[in-house]
């Protein structure tokens, strides 16, 4: 790191998920001032609202490591309070206050649809809307979601497996069948997320899936036994069967619509059978068959990732993701951190992005730290390439903030909020407890909300 004093620059950080405490931690860290400001009342982000909530011991670490960056004195935070085009608060408002430069780490908020006939029906989700709600996260925890007895899930990643982990092990529906559009050796999952739910898997219909399947799967030179052999390695250590779901999959299908019965409920998903074909270039493509079957389920949940909001305000790249300076004045590891407006050619200057909001559904935690920290670094670059601007950004958007009609909560509120829910875990006896709404949690910190840190 340089020896340049930053403690004259004032930098805005959106969003205190993993990236933007990362990302915060590293420029307080080299003098600068940072505003914290975060959607959500709690910071932590996916990290606290993702993570499957049984992992205790991963997220009672991250929340450790989390209070310690909120503890830095040149770091405010700024709870409760969102970031959108339109809004009393939008980019251009904070970059009028006089930031120095703005790092966006909103993750990635929007979620990514097939655009299928059938996807507006009750009982067809996202998986994040569902995460978010099974780890409390408001307005989400208070939602009512229509779930049934027989889920189809389209994807095959570890959201997929967190999904399953709590419909086999929490919901105990009757069946859970996942939908792949490719063959057994694509699957994206990791051993260990389907070792909570390998007890449930129904071995007949795997091989039986794999012998349908086994003819595409070699064509496209796969190995369909190492395949097998990697979704069983998960039941040497699996977690004991607490429920009769019967959790299977199908490979090499493509969903094509989401069929509803007389009701206006779902009754099933219709599929067409695809199959892996290599070109004359040797690349393998997917193609569909033109073979539609029905597959019965009363619920359907997307596990296919996220995309970016872009409601935030930022421009858009072809890809959908907030758009990247492709000459980047300030790479980090030959990466760009800075944003673009694809449309004039021109630099967002002094706006940055990090984590999701960089690249959307792009790894875990440490991938997300490493990239808030990475991005942080192409901060200070660009600070130390300017002087600093005139302004007491921090005490502006304080005063901004003020007047708001929803709180904004600061460190010690949040303090306050942490202890009572504590509180309430031990009264319980309960290793965990979370307030569901906003206004419980709001009324849990009294007068301390006032006091901003
Ligand atoms: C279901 C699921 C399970 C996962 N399980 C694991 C796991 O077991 N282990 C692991 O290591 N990783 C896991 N991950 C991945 C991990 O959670 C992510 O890598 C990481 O959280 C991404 O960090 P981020 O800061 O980029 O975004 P996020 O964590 O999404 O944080 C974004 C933050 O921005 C805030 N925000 C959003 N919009 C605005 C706005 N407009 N204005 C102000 N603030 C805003 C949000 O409130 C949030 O706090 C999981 C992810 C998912 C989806």
């Amino acid at each position: 790191m340089s020896d340049k004093d930053f403690s004259p620059y004032q930098v805005a950080v959106i969003g205190a998920g993993p990236a933007g405490l990362f990302a915060a931690r590293e420029l307080a860290n080299a003098g600068a001032q940072v505003a914290l400001i975060n959607r959500d009342i709690k910071a932590g982000g996916l990290a606290e609202y993702g993570i499957y909530p049984n992992k205790f011991k991963m997220k009672d670490g991250l929340r450790r490591q989390f209070r310690q960056i909120l503890d830095l004195p040149n770091i405010h935070y700024f709870g409760n309070l969102k970031i959108s085009k339109g809004s009393e608060l939008d980019l251009d408002a904070l970059r009028g206050m006089g930031f120095d430069a703005v790092l966006v780490a909103v993750g990635a908020q929007g979620t990514k649809w097939l655009g299928l006939p059938g996807e507006d029906l009750p009982g067809v989700y996202h998986a994040k809307d569902l995460v978010y709600h099974y780890n409390h996260l408001p307005p989400f925890s208070g939602q009512h979601f229509q779930i049934g007895r027989r889920l189809a899930c389209v994807g095959v990643g570890n959201v997929m497996l967190d999904i399953a982990h709590w419909a086999v092990r929490e919901l105990k529906v009757d069946e859970l069948v996942a939908l792949a559009r490719r063959g057994a050796p694509d699957v994206r999952f990791t051993k260990k997320e389907m070792e909570t739910v390998a007890r449930n898997l129904d071995l007949a219909a795997l091989d039986a899936e794999l012998e349908r399947t086994r003819e595409a799967t070699m064509a496209a030179g796969q190995d369909p036994e190492a395949a097998r052999a990697f979704i069983l390695s998960a039941l040497d250590n699996a977690e004991e069967r607490v429920s009769d779901t019967r959790f299977s999959f199908e490979f090499f299908v493509s969903p094509h619509r989401i069929l509803a019965n007389e009701d206006g409920e779902v009754r099933a998903i219709e599929v067409e059978d695809t199959t892996l074909e290599t070109q004359g270039d040797g690349r393998v493509k997917l193609v569909g068959l033109g073979t539609y079957r029905e597959i019965p389920c009363d619920t359907v949940i997307f596990c296919i990732g996220d995309r970016v909001d872009a409601e935030l305000g930022l421009p858009l790249d072809a890809w959908g993701e907030f758009a990247k300076h492709p000459e980047p004045r300030f790479p980090v590891a030959e990466t760009s951190y800075e944003a673009y407006d694809p449309e004039s050619g021109a630099a967002l200057d002094g706006v940055f992005l990090a984590g999701w909001a960089r690249e959307a559904s792009s790894g875990l935690v440490g991938t997300a730290r490493k990239d808030g920290t990475s991005a942080a670094q192409a901060v200070l670059a660009s600070l130390g390439a300017a002087a600093p601007r005139d302004a007491d950004a921090v005490t502006a958007l304080r005063a901004a903030t003020a007047t708001l009609a929803e709180p904004v909560v600061g460190k010690a509120a949040l303090a306050r909020l942490e202890e009572a829910e504590a509180a309430l875990a031990t009264e319980r006896g309960l290793l965990e407890f979370k307030f569901d709404s906003n206004e419980e949690m709001l009324a849990a910190m009294g007068k301390l909300l006032a006091e901003q840190g």
